[in-house]
């Protein structure tokens, strides 16, 4: 029986892609007798409409996807993350840091090739060592790989099979992720690695753009002493150019497809 989730961000309308996660996600929750969540990823209150959210959720129930109530919305949680980024301060898992975007590219410049991991250019660990307050501080926290006790980290993905990865490979190619960001109080990274495990999600079906993502949250799950749930990285739907689709490409949005008169049924054609 498997739990499996779809977790948009609404700060922009359900495209091809979207819905092509969706469906595979509900599709094996309800072959296996399991069940299927949808939970609002609504951290950056400035970016996320609740416009979006409205018709996020009718568009899926066009596409016919049922899901169990309620529906959890990431605004709801922010005293639990709270809570969480302070334990792993106490436990020496974060550092605080106050370099600007501009501060990263400067201090990365001389090296003659800039590594780049899942978010971007991988942080050159400017503030990794300034003295620690024994208070947790206001500015972007940062994730310190180098307190891991722990060498070797697998997951296992339905589509690419068992995947390993040693603590050294983590600190190479993905650097000091941030887990909280300084203008919201906590990234993306450590809120779906908190809910997956609240909600008791088994299996998490997403793009694969977020493959080298998850090695961040397997490392979190096991700091957090939380379940690592079965993963499913699938291939990402493109446009006739080969690009991936982005929130911007209102004309592939499922409301443009409605609205032009499209079928569940042509859109699901679509997406084989
Ligand atoms: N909110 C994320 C997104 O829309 C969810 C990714 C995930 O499934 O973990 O990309």
């Amino acid at each position: 029986m498997k739990i499996e989730r779809f977790a948009p961000s609404p700060t922009g309308l359900l495209h091809l892609g979207h819905a092509y996660s969706a469906l595979l996600a509900y599709n094996s929750a309800i072959r296996s007798g399991g069940k299927f969540f949808i939970r609002i990823e609504d951290i950056d209150q400035i970016r996320c409409k609740e416009i979006f959210i409205e018709q996020i959720l009718d568009d899926l129930k066009w596409l016919g996807i049922n899901h169990e109530k309620p529906i959890l919305k990431q605004s709801s949680r922010f005293k639990f993350y709270k809570k969480t980024l302070q334990s792993l301060w106490d436990n020496n898992y974060l550092f605080g840091c106050d370099c600007t975007r501009k501060d990263i590219n400067i201090a990365s410049a001389p090296n003659e090739k800039t590594l780049y991991g899942p978010d971007g250019i991988i942080y050159p660990n400017t503030c990794l060592n300034k003295i620690r307050s024994k208070k947790m501080p206001s500015t972007a926290l940062r994730l310190n790989l180098n307190s891991l006790d722990k060498n070797n980290f697998s997951f296992f993905d339905k589509k690419y099979g068992k995947i390993s990865f040693t603590k050294e490979e983590a600190i190479e190619n993905i650097g000091s992720v941030i887990l909280a960001r300084k203008d919201i109080g906590i990234s993306y990274h450590l809120s779906v690695v908190l809910d997956d495990a609240f909600q008791g999600i088994t299996n998490v079906t997403r793009g694969e753009d977020l493959l080298e993502a998850t090695k961040i949250h397997v490392i979190l799950q096991y700091i957090l002493n939380l379940p690592t749930p079965v993963y499913h990285h699938h291939k990402l739907i493109r446009d006739e150019f080969g690009k991936r689709l982005a929130k911007r490409d209102d004309a592939r949005s499922i409301k443009n497809y409605r609205e032009s008169g499209y079928s569940r049924e042509k859109i699901i054609k679509m997406l084989n």
